[in-house]
């Protein structure tokens, strides 16, 4: 299934599951956000795929989709966890994975506007598969991730190279501007999912592909992060860790390619979907 929130007009947002190109609401289901259809996908599941059948939808022009989950809980990022990116930016290849997180505040969905701060001048791009957690718990084995992978989406993790990089050794702060989390359009739930580590990753901006690689080259697994992040802190229903972008990001151009005002970011991960996101000046 492939799951969105979206708003109808000016209403509250409201979860749905896309069918036949169209949006049906679960809200008249007694799940208001997605976030309860994750915690309760056991019983969830029929119901929905009873309402996708049997109601009306809508036409997904005529509705606004919003970032699957608004406001996430975690919104967990992996840094350098592909060989070529980790090359491309000058470091060294992690031994354990590198973690850092970007604030719900940062979250915005398809179609929005990525903000380029007017106190930034290297802002930059990332196309990322994320996962979303299903099932929670601590200490979760590698080998049982499956039981605790709700689904996928896309995230492109926007990052202002000077604030992350230069004269500060902390990545968080250049991670999490508003607007620099632009996230969908969908949840594809993991059964629709094959095999999550053979996904093509791209961004192509203006019709130029920027960056183009595969999940079978992330250093650190899907088994592997649940694992090691859960080590630390439990996973809750609804995190989404995202995992990580391949080269060819703006800071690995020569000479750089930063995000500039009329940019359009198209991340696509093959299966889950396209994300669409033009960039405007901070006024
Ligand atoms: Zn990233």
């Amino acid at each position: 299934m492939r799951l969105v929130t979206f708003s109808r007009g000016i209403g509250a947002p409201e979860p749905g599951v896309i069918e036949d190109q169209k949006v049906v609401g679960l809200g008249s289901l007694g799940y208001p956000s997605m976030l309860t259809i994750i915690e309760n996908w056991d019983t969830a599941r029929e119901k929905i795929q009873g309402a996708a059948k049997s109601a009306a939808g809508l036409e997904i022009s005529s509705v606004k989709l919003l970032a699957p989950i608004p406001k996430p809980n975690k919104l967990i990022c992996i840094g350098l966890n592909y060989r070529d990116h980790a090359e491309e930016s000058g470091m060294k290849i992690p031994e354990v994975p590198t973690v850092f997180n970007k604030f719900a505040t940062s979250v915005i969905g398809p179609g929005d506007n990525i903000v380029l701060p007017k106190n930034s001048t290297k802002p930059d791009y990332e196309a990322e598969m994320a996962f979303i957690i299903g099932k929670g718990g601590r200490y979760i084995l590698a080998d049982k991730w499956k039981e605790h992978v709700f689904g996928y989406t896309i995230v492109n993790d926007v990052s202002a190279r000077d604030f992350q990089l230069e004269g500060t050794s902390q990545w968080l702060i250049g991670k999490t501007f508003d607007t620099f989390a632009p996230m969908g359009p969908a949840i594809v739930t993991a059964d629709e999912v094959a095999d999550p580590h053979d996904l093509d990753v791209k961004m192509t901006i203006g019709g130029q592909v920027l960056q183009n690689s595969n999940t079978k080259h992330l250093i650190f697994n899907i088994p592997a992060l649940i694992s090691y992040l859960s080590s630390v802190f439990t996973l809750e229903p609804g995190d989404i860790i995202s995992s990580g972008t391949p080269a060819g990001v703006g800071l690995g151009w020569k000479p750089p390619r930063w995000l500039k005002p009329g940019d359009e970011c198209v991340v696509t991960v093959s299966g889950v979907g396209e994300l669409r996101n033009p960039c405007v000046a901070e006024t």
